[in-house]
């Protein structure tokens, strides 16, 4: 099916049973489904990292899922300089079109360098980047994908900019989602070492994982402590000092995603010591009830409205028990309250 051609499409079966997702994700991965860009690769894990921002009814809209594409391809493509094209594409540099506009962003505004991270782009051009390129990728990468899956996966309208995933799909993206976020970077690697030259590909595993990892959350940590009041750490109790941390309650390798309802302030000794693993469960009612105080008494602040979107007190429970399914450790505990 000549998916990219299309403007809206269906989803075309009622069930799914998982072998026959597998299926279609085997058929995306092979060598039949043609590449002449990562696009494709860059999709995928925007909708693996956004699965937990999909609201009731399964629908995910195309400014999240762009908002992480453009995020990944500029720490991949400004940041380590890695090309995403191959010499299918109609210019001599092989550049994606993606790679262009992000140029042209450069040359346009001085404050902008190829050393900036995403997140600290000022967040008026940061809304063109993504407005940008959302124009240039929706038709090709939506529509191409349903193609490849013949229309399994998702239904979608360009005009409309909805995408809304099958629920067996959205089951098992989330079921699945460490294990298929690895098998997209493996297959995205392969590409990779490719099209660049040897001296450019190297630590692309560490490069793919991090992407998305912000280095800077000290928003949170302000909103959480002055306007919140979280003033002991999440864990033990203990009142924090100025070493306090920020800390993903469900760990970031698995969430891939910075929302204020999955973040704790904690004190510097239990966040090393918990890392990438999951809590005892009874921290999570207590992170439910901190989550329920930060609603109320929120007081229309734009950034908690916008971070509390798609929340939901079951999204919390979900996302633990994904975890642990897809083989985060669980039970830690305060090394001080084991005694
Ligand atoms: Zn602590």
């Amino acid at each position: 099916m000549e998916g990219w051609r299309l403007q809206r499409g269906e989803y075309t079966k009622k069930y799914l049973s998982e072998d026959e997702i597998w299926t279609k994700f085997n058929y995306i991965f092979s060598t039949k489904s043609i590449n002449r860009t990562s696009y494709k690769f860059c999709f995928i894990k925007s909708l693996l990292e956004n699965i937990f921002n999909v609201d009731e009814e399964g629908y995910l809209s195309y400014d999240h899922i762009y908002e992480k594409f453009s995020e990944i391809y500029w720490y991949l493509t400004i940041r380590y300089k890695l090309k995403q094209g191959d010499t299918g594409i109609n210019n001599a540099e092989n550049k994606t079109s993606v790679e262009i506009i992000f140029e042209s962003f450069l040359q346009k505004y001085p404050a902008l360098s190829s050393q900036m991270s995403f997140e600290a782009i000022d967040e008026k051009i940061k809304i063109q980047i993504v407005e940008e390129v959302k124009k240039k990728c929706k038709r090709n990468v939506i529509g191409a994908i349903y193609g490849d899956t013949d229309g399994t996966f998702y239904t979608f309208d360009l005009t409309r900019e909805i995408l809304k995933l099958h629920p067996d799909v959205l089951k098992f993206f989330k079921k699945y989602k460490y294990i298929l976020l690895k098998l997209n970077h493996y297959e995205w690697i392969k590409f990779l070492e490719r099209v660049n030259k040897e001296e450019d590909a190297y630590s692309l595993a560490e490069k793919l994982d991090y992407a998305t990892k912000r280095s800077n959350l000290a928003v949170y940590r302000n909103l959480l402590y002055e306007e919140f009041s979280r003033h002991n750490c999440f864990y033990c109790g203990r009142k924090l000092v100025s070493t306090m941390e920020v800390d993903h309650f469900i760990p970031w390798v698995f969430v891939r995603d910075d929302k204020l309802w999955n973040f704790v302030l904690s004190c510097r000794q239990c966040n090393n010591s918990k890392s990438d693993r999951l809590s005892d469960r009874h921290y999570i009612d207590k992170l439910l009830e901190q989550n329920n105080y930060i609603i109320t008494h929120s007081d229309n602040i734009y950034i908690v409205k916008k971070e509390y979107k798609v929340y939901h007190p079951d999204k919390i429970i979900e996302m633990y028990n994904c975890a642990e399914f897809n083989g985060f450790e669980t039970g830690w505990r305060p090394r001080c309250l084991n005694v």
